[in-house]
């Protein structure tokens, strides 16, 4: 059987001699693994674009459920100068998605909104952790968590100045009538959160978020991560 799809890479390790086995992110099949013969070689014609959240055309071989990678041809790649920059964030995109998904059970809406994100990534030149909040903001949203940033959770207060954040098992903002317990977050902090959620990247990439800020809503983002998704993510080390 073959298998022709468009998917972005998310995984690869070596597996023996000169193959590799690779892990991508198919458009309408989820995860799926193949292994690449010989591309550690100099001649393979496939290996040198088998690299990380580039976009592939992609033909696999699969026979008794063992898949073989036939031809790959590059629809959008990650240049090698942006691969350099943002070396960490790249990493822990591709383990979040790894970890997150599941073989052979198509993801569509995490496949399009990774699309649009990869676009946004390749045109804007930020750091890592400015990075790190919009893509967990947003793929946390997609996957149904998405912080209640609107209102306290208990007594509907819609002041933004006197919310508190309370983590980790309670996701979710109350104001400081409700509880004195919780990490205090600043309006600011807030405002970028919701500029997040909505996911408007032509908004977003104009912003110009000072550190202090990125720092509060990191923070948020690593416990809720945690709280929701127990999954081990040591590609998130970057971000400490
Ligand atoms: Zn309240």
């Amino acid at each position: 059987m073959n298998i022709n799809t468009t998917a972005v890479l998310i995984k690869s390790f070596k597996y023996r001699e000169a193959d590799k086995l690779y892990t991508f992110f198919a458009k309408d099949l989820g995860k799926i693994s193949a292994v690449g013969k010989s591309v550690l070689k100099t001649k393979s014609k496939v290996g040198p674009s088998l690299e990380f959240l580039n976009t592939l055309l992609v033909s696999i071989y699969k026979k008794n459920g063992f898949g073989i990678i036939k031809e790959v041809k590059i629809v959008q790649a990650v240049p090698t100068e942006k691969k350099e920059r943002n070396f960490n964030f790249i990493h822990y995109v591709c383990d979040f998605l790894n970890k997150t998904l599941e073989e052979d059970n198509p993801a569509n809406d995490i496949y399009i909104f990774l699309e649009k994100f990869i676009k946004f990534f390749l045109k804007t030149n930020e750091s890592d952790v400015f990075y790190y909040c919009v893509f967990t903001t947003q793929i946390l949203s997609v996957l149904g968590f998405m912080i209640n940033i609107n209102h306290c959770s208990n007594c509907q207060e819609k002041d933004l100045s006197n919310l508190v954040y309370v983590t980790p098992a309670f996701d979710g903002f109350l104001c400081n009538k409700c509880t004195s317990n919780g990490i205090r977050i600043s309006p600011n902090a807030i405002k970028f959160l919701k500029v997040l959620q909505n996911g408007n990247y032509q908004i977003i990439s104009k912003l110009s978020v000072p550190t202090e800020c990125l720092n509060e809503v990191k923070s948020i983002l690593i416990s809720s991560v945690h709280s929701h998704l127990q999954i081990n993510l040591k590609s998130q080390g970057f971000i400490n």
